[in-house]
């Protein structure tokens, strides 16, 4: 990933709701990130974090509203019905919702998803593959990549999380930090658009939080298009360009770290940053 284009509208989120049962977990969210920025979200537990994540890869359906990822709507097709007619005229797929919305087939779904990299709280690695080979699957498999790139380019991308000398361990001869840095690397193997991290550092031993954050930042730096759901108000401060808190379903306030952090204005937040400060 490069800067090229920073500034643009990368990720718009578009009064989406989500119910789970007759728990509805996200009431209406509005959020839009723009290219190369970092997104710090955070919230108490239970709040709709992971579920507002999982909705912008499409690992959840929206009930209403609408998520795009760099100018395509996620999950679904925008076409004139004259045009869609054609696409899917012969018992092809595509449920048609709405007038113009046309749900992609899994394939594309899949497809989509390998365009936004997701970094999971418990780093959700192969246990039985290498660190080479964690890298290597989705590129070779997903992608089509040819072995030989798919591992030159994560040998790359071991040595820029300072893993070089792990290609050949296996998960569980690594530290959660380490593991952690390993599906990072993993994550950039398909040069996403955005990458989306769930709690990061939620699972590691303290001491081993700063190595992963470093490693986030460092991409930060580079351009990296991120949303970081996380409680490290340090990182939130440190490198995030909109800091988003949100509570119960909604997004109760966001804006630059030094005024959602520094001077909240609403009391939930106050509330929120006083316990984990
Ligand atoms: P957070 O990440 O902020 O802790 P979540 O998005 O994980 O919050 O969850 C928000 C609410 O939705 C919680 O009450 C959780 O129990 C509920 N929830 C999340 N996923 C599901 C699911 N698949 N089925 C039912 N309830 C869910
Ligand atoms: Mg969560």
């Amino acid at each position: 990933m490069s800067d090229a284009g920073a500034g643009r509208t990368m990720v718009d989120i578009k009064a989406v709701h989500k119910s789970f049962g007759t728990l509805e977990v996200l009431r209406g969210i509005d959020l839009e990130v723009r290219a190369g920025e970092v997104t710090v979200v955070l919230g108490p537990s239970g709040s709709g974090k992971s579920t507002l994540l999982r909705t912008i890869n499409h690992l959840e359906k929206v009930d209403s509203g609408w998520i795009s990822v760099d100018g395509s709507l996620v999950g679904y097709r925008r076409e004139s019905k004259t045009a869609a007619r054609r696409a899917f005229g012969k018992g092809g797929g595509g449920r048609r919702v709405g007038d113009k919305l046309y749900e992609l087939r899994e394939r594309e779904v899949l497809k989509q998803r390998t365009q936004i990299g997701f970094v999971f709280q418990n780093f959700n690695l192969f246990p039985h593959l290498t660190v080479l080979e964690n890298i290597t699957e989705a590129p070779v498999s997903a992608l089509k990549r040819p072995r030989k790139e798919a591992l030159d380019s994560a040998r790359k991308l071991l040595d820029r999380v300072g893993l070089a000398d792990k290609a050949d361990a296996y998960p569980k001869q690594l530290s959660g930090g380490q593991q952690q840095r390993v599906a990072i690397a993993r994550a950039l193997a398909l040069e996403p658009k955005l990458l989306l991290f769930d709690e990061p550092t939620s699972a590691l031993d303290p001491e081993l939080v700063g190595e992963v954050l470093d490693v986030i930042k460092d991409l930060a730096l580079q351009g990296t298009t991120m949303i970081v759901v996380t409680h490290e108000i340090g990182f939130a401060r440190e490198v995030a360009d909109t800091v988003v808190f949100m509570d119960d379903g909604r997004i109760v306030e966001q804006g630059a770290p030094g005024d959602v952090l520094d001077a909240p204005r609403h009391d939930r937040t106050k509330a929120f940053l006083s316990k984990v400060l």
